[in-house]
């Protein structure tokens, strides 16, 4: 097992649970970097003592210098202090629980120098594609799965013959709170009611994806980069209980799964553990009482960023980036009540099929790519869409 972490976004849900698995398990947390918390920040500072923290916010950085003036921790800002914290030579394993695609050049650079990496930032493989796997692999580092289905995969794949032998994933997916709901019921949805997720207690940004069933689109494109498998074999089955994580269809028709409570520490945990399994602080399945549990197709009419993520990764190139660029930024305007829920859904579609596709060679060609596809909801909304 590893014993040095750097934690990329330990301020938020995965990065406090990630925490959790730390003190479960003894291990030394070396770096820490945050968006703009300074005030958990720095009560995570006074405990872990790492070497270096990195505040992305320019300003906050200035104000958490000062006040922890009297610890020995460095505190650095902005895009070079994430890369400082992704590559600070004393971390074994780089957890990045960044929140969007601001976390693709810390993932690059943490494969560059040679660190594992533990990756809950989906936005990143989405978005940065190839350009990530040939650097996971150049490099000879692990990419392990953070996310809970990613995590669900992995794990049953584990033992898998040499060949594969793969028929198909199965992703599975809670639904989130309008599972059930026709297009004319979401016209007037409020920010709080999608924010309402039955099973999983997660940050907004994802919590309104897993609303959209955006998130799920994001993870088939995941899915399909970690396993290098194709989208057509990747299937969804909406499970309302979160107690399937996801499913491997092999050759021979025999389905494996993995079960457990929805709880990311079970994820998180195993990726940093990996190959090997320790106790844990997550509560113990229990089948007799959860009963029963069902299965449903999605709705790919009324939750239309699934099929714009599923064209997105046929058409490969810069698309995806172009639909989680659009995603990030429409999810935002919808957190702001500046656009409608189902205008979300229209211009991620709207973004994939009017951007004009092209291969992205370098970091910055997917950050055009991103950057098109933001332009492209802006000018949108601004015209009343
Ligand atoms: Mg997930």
């Amino acid at each position: 097992m590893v014993h040095n972490l750097s934690i990329l976004g330990s301020t938020g849900s995965i990065g406090t649970q990630t925490l959790d698995v730390v003190d479960k398990l003894g291990l030394k947390v070396v770096a820490l970097a945050a968006y703009r918390n300074i005030e958990l920040l720095e009560v995570q500072i006074r405990k872990y003592r790492p070497q270096l923290v990195a505040v992305y916010d320019e300003f906050r950085a200035k104000q958490l210098r000062d006040n922890i003036k009297d610890t020995d921790t460095q505190v650095l800002s902005g895009m070079d202090g994430l890369i400082a914290a992704a590559t600070i030579e004393s971390a074994e394993l780089v957890v990045n629980a960044v929140v969007g695609m601001v976390g693709l050049q810390p993932t690059l650079a943490a494969a560059q120098a040679k660190k594992d990496i533990a990756l809950a930032n989906k936005e990143t493989l989405v978005a940065g594609g190839d350009l990530v796997t040939d650097a996971v692999r150049e490099n000879g580092v692990r990419l392990l799965p953070v996310d809970s289905e990613h995590s669900a995969i992995f794990q049953c794949l584990q033992g898998a013959p040499k060949n594969k032998a793969l028929k198909k994933l199965i992703l599975t997916a809670s639904g989130g709170p309008f599972f059930g709901k026709t297009t004319e019921e979401l016209r007037n949805v409020t920010v709080m009611e999608a924010l309402r997720h039955p099973n999983w207690s997660m940050g907004a940004k994802i919590t309104i994806d897993s609303a959209t069933m955006m998130n799920k689109g994001l993870e088939i494109i995941e899915a399909a980069r970690l396993f290098d498998v194709s989208g057509d074999d990747i299937d969804v089955v909406v499970h309302r209980e979160s107690i399937i994580h996801s499913l491997v269809e092999y050759d021979d028709n025999s389905v494996i799964a993995q079960l457990g409570v929805p709880d990311m520490r079970i994820p998180i945990q195993y990726a940093v553990t990996y190959p090997e399994r320790y106790e844990s602080p997550t509560a113990e399945l229990n089948l007799a009482q959860i009963a029963k549990m069902t299965f449903f197709e999605p709705d790919y009419e009324t939750f239309r960023c699934l099929n714009a993520c599923k064209k997105a990764l046929a058409m490969g190139g810069a698309a995806t980036a172009i639909a989680n660029g659009a995603n990030e930024e429409a999810n935002q305007l919808f957190r702001d009540g500046k656009i409608r829920f189902l205008d979300i859904g229209e211009l991620v579609t709207g973004a994939v099929d009017s951007i004009e596709n092209f291969i992205p060679h370098t970091v910055e060609d997917v950050l055009n790519a991103d950057h098109l596809a933001r332009q492209y909801v802006k000018d949108k909304v601004s015209c009343g869409i």
